[in-house]
């Protein structure tokens, strides 16, 4: 089946991404988090580096798939700032010609993540691109990276994918029914891999659900302590669990990719290969918590969210239907009831306020409390 395939969602941009005729050195390709960049950029990979537009299956698709093609490079979310070493040997990368395939692929994955030097190493391989090199850059918007980047790469834009489509798609992919996948895509917002986990992983659903019912039962300064330590549990087993699966499902692709059983031993000449993925999945675990403190926070704001439509459109409809959390239905009304909507928007700033402070290093159970008292503040 096609690499393109997966791109769910995205008509316009596969048309763009698989048209030859708009063929150019430079991409990059923007949407919000969960509308599927990387995924995107690997399809588009795939479709370069196949000898059949990406037909999904054959060595080239399925060694994109592994990330072990010895034409593709990347940089994936492993850090939180791309060290300008990276890019220079990217940059190195870039200029070797294509080993097997008609191109070379570069993909970087979060290129917001680049410090100013950092970008001006990789602007000046953009500015003069040796031949059949292709860079794929992602990132959430245009405004993420330097004007002199954005002049220099051509722009595909991804949606948010509708909850109808996303549920398509686990149907499809997982054989799950469509109701249990609708509701998985309206809990996870769309983003198409949080639906996935909340759909496939029943300890992933009951940890959201409990994030839930502990925001919508706070009520003073002694809860919002409570839950914020509870919080931080949570999120480290959230982290945990995924660093695990995501790691164990890297590791299956990369032997597969190398024709290796699940229990075959690593030949010698495979070692330094399976030693140097050992330690990129060492480094990404070091940021999987803040990660999971992030995708908790979304979901602490999805209530909030409720809570305001709860309070803002006429009290005495039912307004079921619109909300994310329609199986916690009666906590948001609740919550509603309690509060005002300035004590609801205040409540949004407030989490805003914490996500920025675990990004800049404040300790996450502090700017979790303080969060949490802010929201519960009369
Ligand atoms: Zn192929």
């Amino acid at each position: 089946m096609s690499v393109w395939h997966d791109v769910v969602g995205q008509p316009e941009a596969v048309a763009t991404l698989s048209d030859p005729t708009a063929m150019t050195h430079a991409w990059l390709i923007t949407g919000p988090p969960g509308s599927g960049r990387s995924n995107a950029a690997y399809a588009f990979a795939a479709s370069l580096l196949c000898d059949d537009n990406g037909c999904g299956t054959c060595p080239h698709c399925r060694q994109v798939a592994a990330r072990t093609h010895p034409d593709l490079a990347y940089l994936a979310t492993e850090r939180v700032i791309i060290s300008i070493d990276e890019v220079r040997a990217l940059v190195q990368k870039a200029y070797f010609s294509p080993s097997v395939s008609t191109y070379r692929v570069i993909v970087i994955e979060d290129a917001d993540r680049m410090a100013e030097r950092t970008s001006n190493v990789l602007l000046k391989a953009l500015e003069e691109p040796p031949e059949r090199t292709v860079w794929i850059l992602c990132a959430p918007s245009e405004a993420d990276l330097l004007p002199t980047i954005r002049s220099r790469v051509r722009s595909v834009r991804l949606r948010v994918p509708s909850i109808d489509t996303v549920a398509t798609l686990l149907t499809q992919r997982h054989g799950i029914s469509h109701d249990d996948a609708r509701q998985a895509a309206r809990l996870a917002q769309s983003h198409i891999g949080m639906a996935q986990r909340l759909a496939l992983s029943p300890e992933a659903a009951l940890r959201r659900a409990e994030t839930v019912d502990l925001i919508t039962g706070v009520t003073g300064v002694h809860d919002a302590v409570m839950a914020a330590a509870r919080l931080l549990d949570i999120a480290t087993a959230d982290a945990n669990a995924l660093t695990k699966e995501r790691d164990e499902l890297e590791l299956g692709q990369a032997r597969a990719s190398v024709g290796l059983g699940p229990d075959d031993p690593v030949p010698a000449n495979m070692r330094t290969f399976f030693k140097s993925l050992e330690e990129q999945q060492k480094r990404r675990a070091t940021r999987s918590l803040r990660d999971g403190i992030d995708r908790i926070l979304v979901d602490v704001m999805s209530v909030y969210r409720d809570v305001l439509i709860q309070q803002l459109v006429e009290s005495s409809r039912d307004h079921g239907d619109a909300l994310i959390n329609l199986e916690h239905a009666d906590g948001v009304r609740a919550l509603a009831a309690r509060r005002s909507p300035e004590q609801a928007l205040a409540a949004i700033a407030a989490i805003e306020q914490a996500r920025e402070r675990i990004a800049s290093n404040v300790a996450p159970v502090l700017a979790l409390e303080a969060m949490l008292i802010q929201a519960s503040r009369q």
